[in-house]
Order: structure tokens, then sequence, then C-alpha cells
């Protein structure tokens, strides 16, 4: 085989393969036809693998998180059975958006990050940020090129999860960008108070709140944070020390969730 062909027709995977496929070829005397296809079978395979590990980097899901990890019967307004439905991602499929609204700790990220989980699986191009992240990279874009750039990246993926839709502000232009494919969105803000996030332009966020809303299935969650379950379970097994670490941390239950 001469040296660099295979680099240079880009044929990485297989001239990894290379040795070890003559080796079986020869020892196992097979056909020209079944070493032809063996060798085209290791490259196409490595390009599948290369492209499926590009998709997980490029989707910047911050920890795996599945529905068999979630415990329904905690957070009984909530419908199990929906949940396993929404896996099938009929809603990818039809660009159907996808709200979960609720108090912090009743796992709105949760269950987005397990159904971005699904859709990473079935092979869609999958995109996981926070509303600030996402208004920070479009701030911070420093010519108009670059805020091209940056709205394909985030537009492009056939999946948005936008995780704590609370108190960044979008501009109108912004927000116009991001109906065209499925969005998972979390928020513990009502959409009454969404208007706030436009820049105060209540007409504005009333029209693109039913735009998100035309296509979208709300999920509300109106249980209890699992992290104070969490916590208590943690103070049943130390025994009273906790008291004073839970009351002080009260206050956070008002955060983003
Ligand atoms: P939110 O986004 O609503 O604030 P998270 O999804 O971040 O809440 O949940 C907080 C933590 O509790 C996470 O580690 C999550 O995996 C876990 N959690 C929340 N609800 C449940 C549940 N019903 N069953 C199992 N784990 C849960
Ligand atoms: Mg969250």
């Amino acid at each position: 085989m001469k040296q660099g062909a295979c680099k240079h027709l880009n044929l990485s995977h297989l001239e990894a393969a290379l040795p070890q496929l003559l080796e079986g070829a020869r020892g196992e005397q097979w056909t020209y036809e079944t070493f032809l296809e063996r060798l085209l079978a290791a490259e196409l395979e490595g390009r599948e693998q290369k492209a499926i590990a590009r998709r997980l980097k490029d989707a910047r899901i911050p920890r795996k998180k599945t529905l068999d990890a979630f415990d329904f019967a905690f957070q009984p307004t909530l419908s199990e059975r929906r949940l396993r439905e929404l896996a099938d991602l009929s809603f990818v499929r039809t660009c159907t958006n996808i709200v979960f609204l609720g108090p912090p700790g009743t796992g709105k990220t949760h269950l987005s990050l397990a159904l971005a989980d699904r859709a990473l699986t079935a092979g869609y191009s999958v995109l996981f940020t926070t509303l600030a992240e996402l208004a920070q990279a479009l701030e911070s874009a420093s010519h108009p090129g670059l805020l091209r750039q940056r709205l394909r990246r985030y537009i492009a993926p056939s999946l948005l999860v936008l995780d704590e839709v609370g108190y960044t502000r979008l501009s109108p232009e912004q927000a116009h960008h991001f109906f065209e494919r499925s969005i998972i969105l979390t928020s513990n803000t009502s959409f009454a108070q969404w208007g706030s996030l436009l820049g105060g332009d209540e007409v504005l966020a009333t029209a693109l709140l039913d735009r998100l809303l035309h296509h979208a299935e709300v999920l509300p969650i109106n249980g209890r944070s699992y992290r104070m379950k969490e916590r208590q379970a943690d103070r049943r097994s130390l025994d009273a020390p906790l008291e004073v670490a839970l009351s002080s941390t009260g206050g956070q239950a008002t955060g983003v969730g």
C-alpha cells in the first residue's frame, strides 16, 4: 500500500484498521470482495463514531440524566405517561416546544436533559444552553458577522434546550430567531412575568409567547423541591447539626431553578 495514500484520501479509519484486516484476509483467505467490503466498512464505521462523538460534544450537555432516574412518585402533578410519550421524540419531528414551568428543584433541568439525551441517541443535533449564556453570547458579539455566526450555532440544532428562562433580557430581534425548530424551555417565572424579559415590551412579549405556546406543550410541575428532599435525607442521616445550614440556605428557593 502506497504510503500516504490513505491520508491523502482522508481514509484515516481505514488506515488504522488496515494491518488487522490484512492479517485477517491472509489468515482466513477472504475473497477480494469480502476484503474490500470490510475495508470500506471500517472507514464508514469510524466516520459514524466520530460524527456521534462530535454531536455529543457540540450538544454541551452538562451531565447525563435519564427518565428512569426520575422519581415520578415524588412529583405527582407530573404525568409519567406523558413524559414517556414525549421521549418518543415526535415533538422534535413536529417542531413542538416543551415548557417545563415550576419552582426550583422540581426537576425541570433533569427532565430537559433526559429528553435531550434521547434526542441525541436518536441522531438529532441538540444544544443545551441557559438563557443567560445565550444572551451573553449574542450581546458580546463584536461585529455583525460574529453575531450571525453565533446565532447560527443556536438556531442550527434540531433541538434547543433553553434552561433557566428568567431574569435575563433578550432583545426583540434576538428573541424572534428561536421559533423554527423544537425548543425545550425551563422556567420558574410565570408567563405573566415574561414581559420584563423583553425590555418590558408587553405587546412583543405577548406576541412571542403566542408563537412559542401555539406549538407548545406546557408541563407545570407544582410539587416540592427534590433538593430539599435530599437535604432532609442528609439531615436525618446526620441527626440535627444541619438545621442551621438548612435555614440559612432556605432563601435560595427563590433563585433561578
Ligand atoms: P430544577 O431545574 O427544576 O431547579 P433540577 O432538575 O436541577 O431542578 O433538580 C435538582 C436535582 O434534583 C437534580 O440533581 C435532579 O437530578 C434531582 N431531581 C429533581 N427532581 C427529581 C426527581 N423527581 N427524581 C429524582 N431526582 C430528581
Ligand atoms: Mg434547573
